[in-house]
């Protein structure tokens, strides 16, 4: 009978998930860039505003939670909540 440790099976189900968390996170990261959801990964910033064109800052300052986390901007000129792709974000989503 072979006898296993909480500490061993505490480590062993650590050294299995670690990947697999790895696998999902970059599975998001892809899906996410080519679908364009909160996921992805935009490396070309947006060049203005698409309500009002006016040009985005190029320091973001991050005016909530959402944007600390996620990126995105708001409009300085008319206050529009941008995501990271450069569009207009539904205030009630
Ligand atoms: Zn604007």
């Amino acid at each position: 009978m072979m006898s296993i440790g909480l500490g061993e099976l505490l480590l062993c189900s650590v050294a299995l998930l670690l990947p697999i968390l790895g696998v999902v996170g970059i599975v998001l990261l892809a899906r996410g860039t080519k679908q364009k959801t909160d996921f992805g990964l935009n490396l070309s910033v947006p060049s203005g505003c698409p309500k009002c064109a006016a040009p985005l800052p190029t320091v973001r300052a991050p005016k909530n939670a959402r944007q600390l986390l996620w990126g995105g901007w708001t409009c300085t000129s008319c206050g529009v909540e941008l995501d990271k792709w450069g569009r207009v974000r539904n205030p009630t989503s």
